[in-house]
């Protein structure tokens, strides 16, 4: 693969054999870092324009300075072209804060930057969710930061899938419903929509803003507070993410959904909005 390394709007297109980052790399040393993962359909970037959007916000939070988005777009484009992922790529954009001591402060130098990409299986099927055994802090600074941090969602995926389940669901700390480790949730009661919103402590997940865009007259999907009773009430249930778009749930610890008809028709509607020229780069 061929992937990109730098430091601050500085670097270069390398084989991922010869990419080299420090060792004292605050990524590295303690996950000090944020990140993007993007759709590649043969070359093409699937809403770049939002993921840098987002990586702004976490950039924001984290106060890492990025890049222009100038540098960014064509670090993606090169990276993107550089490798030939085929009908369908994961691209990845990973930006640290760069070398720095054995411990929690940081040095004054510019962020690390890599970029790589490699070609996917598309998934299959629907998911089915088992409730992760702690609560997401929707009071953390990171709520809501795509932060390199991952372990509490790499933790919560492998109770789930040792258990047999494909994801791991969870509550925040007031018992609202909340996110996936790597997916957005959403609802359907009496042919209405509902996700929980960004105060419930989630990602804004870029499939669940472009599902909020598909409302239109006859189908309402909207942001709602939801609890534990109104999921496992719910008519159909389904997850919204990057390479899972929208995906049925059928079951969710003991509580067994089917795959409905709101579940396909904003599935059917995403596909063709989707399709337009104006999501790709
Ligand atoms: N929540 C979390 C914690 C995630 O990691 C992801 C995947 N990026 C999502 C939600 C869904 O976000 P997106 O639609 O941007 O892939």
């Amino acid at each position: 693969m061929t992937m990109w390394v730098g430091t601050g709007g500085v670097g270069e297109l390398v084989h991922d054999e010869q990419a080299r980052v420090s060792a004292l790399d605050h990524g590295f040393t303690v996950g000090d870092g944020i990140f993007e993962t993007m759709k590649l359909v043969h070359g093409r970037v699937f809403l770049l324009s939002w993921h840098l959007e987002r990586l702004h916000e976490s950039a924001r939070v984290m106060r890492i300075a990025l890049p222009t988005n100038a540098t960014l777009t064509s670090v993606v484009r090169r990276v993107a072209a550089a490798n030939d992922c085929g009908a369908l790529g994961r691209l990845r954009l990973t930006i640290t804060a760069g070398v720095g001591p054995l411990g929690s402060s940081r040095n004054a130098v510019p962020p690390t930057v890599t970029c790589a990409a490699t070609a996917m299986a598309p998934r299959l099927g629907s998911a089915t969710l088992q409730y992760a055994g702690w609560p997401r802090n929707e009071r953390s600074p990171l709520a809501g930061v795509k932060s390199t941090s991952y372990s509490e969602n790499v933790l919560a995926l492998a109770e789930a899938t040792a258990a047999g389940a494909s994801e791991a669901l969870f509550l925040n700390t007031r018992d609202e419903i909340c996110e996936c480790t790597g997916a957005n949730i959403f609802i359907v009661r009496d042919g209405v929509a509902f996700t929980p919103p960004a105060t419930a402590g989630l990602l804004r997940g870029i499939t669940r803003r472009f599902v909020l865009t598909l409302a239109t007259a006859d189908l309402d999907v909207r942001e709602a507070v939801l609890t534990r009773s109104d999921l496992e009430s719910a008519d159909e249930v389904f997850l919204t993410s990057t390479f899972q778009e929208v995906r049925p749930v059928t079951r969710i610890g003991d509580h067994a959904f089917a795959e409905g008809p709101i579940t396909a028709e904003l599935a059917k509607r995403f596909a063709i909005q989707a399709s337009s020229p104006s999501c790709w780069t």
